[in-house]
């Protein structure tokens, strides 16, 4: 299954809830928001049988996320599920961290493979003012849980000048001390990002700078054939890291991946404006071969490039600067959308 430009349909971002127990500011700036309908938001057996139709046209990776993904009850329910599914080889999930501490085990008994927390700071004010919670404690613990039963974890950052520029080196190390691989990620103008300037966003260029001039000679890593989004990089004494430069340097040109909302609309860019409504044949009692047929049409006829597009534009500002835009269509709010 390849779209226009030739790539394969891989990776499944699956969200499972719209709400978040943050208001990081570079996601959910507003004060007020429009949630998707309780009645319209999948049932476990819903999303599973999706799962099973994206796995027979040659999804092999599922990530959960959301919103934030522990706030939907019972979710080790729906990860024994989708882990049992043959052609699976890697599911995984992305939390904000502060429920985790309570569900890492559960999770992992259900078979969750890998987990991502998405951490800005390291300092308790600033991670107040960035999220609006006084939640660091409870990522702190989040972090410590998944590094216990999983081993090891990926911690995700989001590098934003003047707000947390200046912790890249201790968050390497911090990193280190829970065997987190950290990804430091380029601001984006996503939907939802209502406060993007071109002036917040730190390069890839300038993050290596800053962490060749803190730890010595920054060596990358090479990964033939890798459709990774980060680029992994290696200081001196062996320590990994990550770097999505999706800001700067898009990686349309491999993108696998796909998103379906919670409630059952289906996303092929993280940019698309419009996606493909799969809760509506699936209610109606469509046979699977029906949805599999709408699946396979929606990506053989795939040409976006939505990163790229951003990028050629040469006077940028906020992807949906218009709060009413995002009221009147929540689904292009990247906490609905899954990041
Ligand atoms: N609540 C979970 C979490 O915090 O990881 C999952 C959902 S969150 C939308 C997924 C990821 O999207 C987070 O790592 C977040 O930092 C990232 N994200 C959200 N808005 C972003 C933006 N404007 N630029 C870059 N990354 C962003």
């Amino acid at each position: 299954m390849n779209d226009t430009f030739g790539r394969p349909l891989r990776n499944l971002r699956l969200s499972v809830t719209d709400r978040c127990n943050l208001r990081c500011e570079y996601c959910m700036p507003e004060t007020d928001y429009v949630w998707l309908p309780r009645e319209d938001v999948l049932h476990f057996e819903e999303t599973s049988a999706l799962v099973d139709i994206f796995l027979s046209l040659g999804v092999d990776k599922v990530r959960l996320t959301g919103g934030e993904p522990l706030l939907r009850r019972d979710l080790p329910e729906l990860v024994r599920m989708i882990a049992a599914k043959p052609g699976l080889t890697d599911l995984a999930l992305t939390t904000n961290g502060v429920l985790l501490a309570g569900q890492a085990e559960a999770l992992k008994a259900a078979g969750l493979g890998r987990i991502t927390v998405s951490l800005d700071t390291l300092h308790r004010d600033r991670f107040l003012k960035l999220t609006r919670f006084d939640q660091l404690e409870a990522v702190h613990a989040g972090i410590t849980s998944a590094h216990r039963v999983f081993g090891g974890l990926k911690i995700d950052t989001v590098v934003m000048r003047g707000v947390n520029d200046d912790e890249l080196a201790p968050l390497v190390e911090y990193g280190r001390s829970v065997n987190g691989e950290v990804r430091f990620i380029e601001y984006m103008d996503v939907g939802g990002a209502s406060r993007w300037t071109a002036e917040r966003v730190v390069s890839r260029r300038e993050m290596l700078e800053r962490l060749t001039h803190h730890f010595g000679v920054v060596v990358p890593i090479e990964e033939p054939g890798s459709t990774a989004p980060a680029e992994r990089f290696a200081l001196p004494d062996g320590t990994t890291f990550g770097i999505i430069a999706s800001t700067t340097d898009p990686f349309c040109r491999t993108c696998d991946r796909s998103r379906l909302t919670a409630d059952g609309m289906w996303y092929l860019c993280l940019y698309a404006t419009h996606g493909l409504d799969l809760r509506a044949p699936l209610r109606r009692g469509a046979a699977a071969d029906e949805i599999r047929a709408l699946i396979a049409g929606g990506w053989s006829a795939r040409d976006d490039r939505g990163a790229e597009r951003r990028l050629a534009l040469g006077d940028r500002r906020a992807f949906v600067p218009v709060q009413d835009l995002l009221k009147r269509d929540p689904h292009i709010e990247m906490h609905t959308r899954g990041g």
